[in-house]
């Protein structure tokens, strides 16, 4: 097995020198040096094929004794040195102080085809930053990560990645539902991979003690490597890269939105400076279509982290990055006039997406049709992926009846009058719009297609892969993993996953409600 290894933010940025594994703050150091805790009985249970090609690794590779240790974290990789970060953040809009990598060791940077990837395990064992907690992972949300990251790469949106699952053979105590049930679960590891881990809260833990010159240090550093586009100097290289964060954050929440996807813990030690989707958590997935939905219940009361609020939860979370780079700054105002910028520069790509959604592409903003639209989504029960999967349908010389007809599917509850007549008064202007047009019914379909996924990691499929799992049979991994890497494509064979979610799964743990606990 050959790895292309080439380390960098272990080399060039500053380092613990405190080399014991004991539970601290950790000051003036951007890592602390840790090694993966050797597991009882590694076991791997699923490679991304994909990821493994990313980082120069044959099916071949996969299959050896040094691919199990090394990705399990029993052995470590000769002249590597893994480590845990140190980052604060904003929990639930409140400073939290050092959290860092509590159970992530970054094992080694790899760089193939001039792509550079972080290698990190979740669930390795303890490090500094364990506070109260072990260290380690349990599987099912070790299955939700690896299948849920992959997903999501396949539907376009940015996301960390993950090149394995693995159980440990340990037994590991958790209490789901924080209702002193506590019980032994399987114990499992998974590598993530990204070009970098990087988070918000990197930045804001050494803002907080104000310490400017590790602060510096890590910004220089994630500019050089992961915005090497940034080339101004002095202050306007900070404020470059906020703006640029700033799109990025932009950009994958708009991509959130339009499929669905509801991350259930936007703290700002969860937001990668890279805009990259991170830490699926009690992430959760729309099935009829609310606003309000959280899947966190841990968030039930405030709902925080809802569907509808996670657009204005990106510009917070920038404030706070914002805040901590003023010391590099020193000057609110351009630091303001950025983030200021933030809600028209959403409200445009939400818009474009919504259009893309609904296969309208002339100039015309069609604001009321899409706020409409969002309106009587909102009061009836309707499945979201269904409702735009199934809107390619709808032919431009329909009635506002047959065009009605061909969504019905999608809803989960018998309309009342005042929903019929809104939906009888959206199609009609829809059909106008699409009549105005300049593109035939069979072009409009496939572009719609194209952003409208036919299959998503529902929450209760990822579900019956951990029911599978705990009973020792792993072939629905494969199987989902499968039917995700082609969500906008037809699939005949694998129809029955294009379907509501089942009476069983609405209120059950796990598929419509998920804890933190993991
Ligand atoms: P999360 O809410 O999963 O993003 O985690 C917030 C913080 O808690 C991070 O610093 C994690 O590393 C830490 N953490 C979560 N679970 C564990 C665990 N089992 N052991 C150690 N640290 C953990
Ligand atoms: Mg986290």
């Amino acid at each position: 097995m050959k790895i292309n290894n080439k380390d960098t933010f272990n080399k060039e940025l500053p380092a613990d020198k405190n080399l014991e594994n004991t539970r601290r703050q950790v000051y003036n150091a951007c890592f602390s040096y840790v090694t993966p805790k050797k597991t009882a009985k590694p076991q791997l249970l699923h490679v991304s094929e994909e990821m493994l090609a990313n980082i120069g690794l044959s099916k071949g590779d996969s299959t050896s004794k040094e691919f199990l240790n090394l990705f399990t974290g029993n052995t470590v990789l000769e002249g590597t040195h893994p480590y845990a970060m140190c980052y604060g953040g904003h929990q639930f809009g409140n400073w939290a102080g050092q959290l860092g990598d509590g159970r992530a060791i970054n094992l080694f940077e790899v760089v193939h085809n001039d792509k550079r990837w972080t290698l990190q395990l979740k669930g390795a064992g303890e490090t500094p930053y364990s506070r109260r907690a072990d260290g380690l992972a349990v599987l099912r949300s070790s299955i939700r990560e690896h299948l849920c990251s992959e997903a999501m790469h396949h539907l376009g949106i940015p996301t960390t990645r993950s090149l394995s699952l693995s159980l440990t053979g340990d037994q590991v105590l958790r209490d789901i539902m924080y209702n002193g049930n506590a019980a032994y679960e399987k114990g499992a590891v998974v590598c993530r991979v990204a070009p970098s881990f990087i988070r918000f809260g990197n930045f804001e833990i050494f803002a907080a003690r104000e310490d400017k010159e590790t602060l510096q240090a890590l910004a220089d550093y994630t500019i050089k490597h992961f915005y090497p586009e940034i080339t101004s100097e002095g202050k306007q290289k900070y404020l470059d890269f906020l703006s640029s964060v700033r799109d990025n954050t932009i950009k994958m929440i708009v991509d959130w939105q339009r499929v669905g996807f509801v991350h259930g813990v936007m703290n700002t030690d969860n937001m990668s400076i890279l805009g990259l989707t991170i830490d699926y958590g009690p992430y959760g997935w729309l099935e009829d279509f609310d606003y309000e939905w959280t899947p966190n219940t841990t968030d039930a009361q405030h709902r925080r982290y809802r569907y509808g609020n996670q657009p204005y939860i990106g510009m917070w979370n920038l404030y706070k990055l914002a805040n901590a780079l003023y010391a590099l700054v020193e000057e609110v105002e351009p630091l303001q006039a950025i983030l200021e910028e933030y809600e028209k520069l959403y409200l445009q790509a939400y818009r474009t997406m919504m259009k893309q959604k609904l296969g309208l592409n002339t100039d015309e903003n069609y604001v009321s049709l899409i706020s409409e639209l969002e309106q009587t989504l909102q009061i009836t029960e309707i499945d979201y992926t269904i409702f735009f999967r199934n809107l390619s349908k709808v032919l431009s010389k329909d009635t506002s009846e047959e065009a009605f007809a061909k969504i019905k599917d999608a809803f989960y509850v018998t309309n009342t009058e005042e929903a019929l007549e809104k939906w009888n008064n959206w199609f009609t202007n829809y059909l106008t719009a699409i009549q105005k047009e300049d593109i035939d019914d069979a072009l409009r379909a496939e572009k719609m297609n194209l952003v409208n996924p036919k299959y998503v990691l529902r929450n209760y499929m990822a579900q019956l892969a951990i029911d599978d799992a705990d009973k020792g049979n792993y072939e629905l991994i494969k199987e989902l993993h499968e039917l995700l890497k082609e969500p906008y494509a037809e699939q005949p064979s694998q129809e029955k996953w294009f379907a509501k979610r089942p009476d069983w799964a609405k209120h059950k743990v796990g598929c419509s409600m998920l804890s933190c606990s993991s």
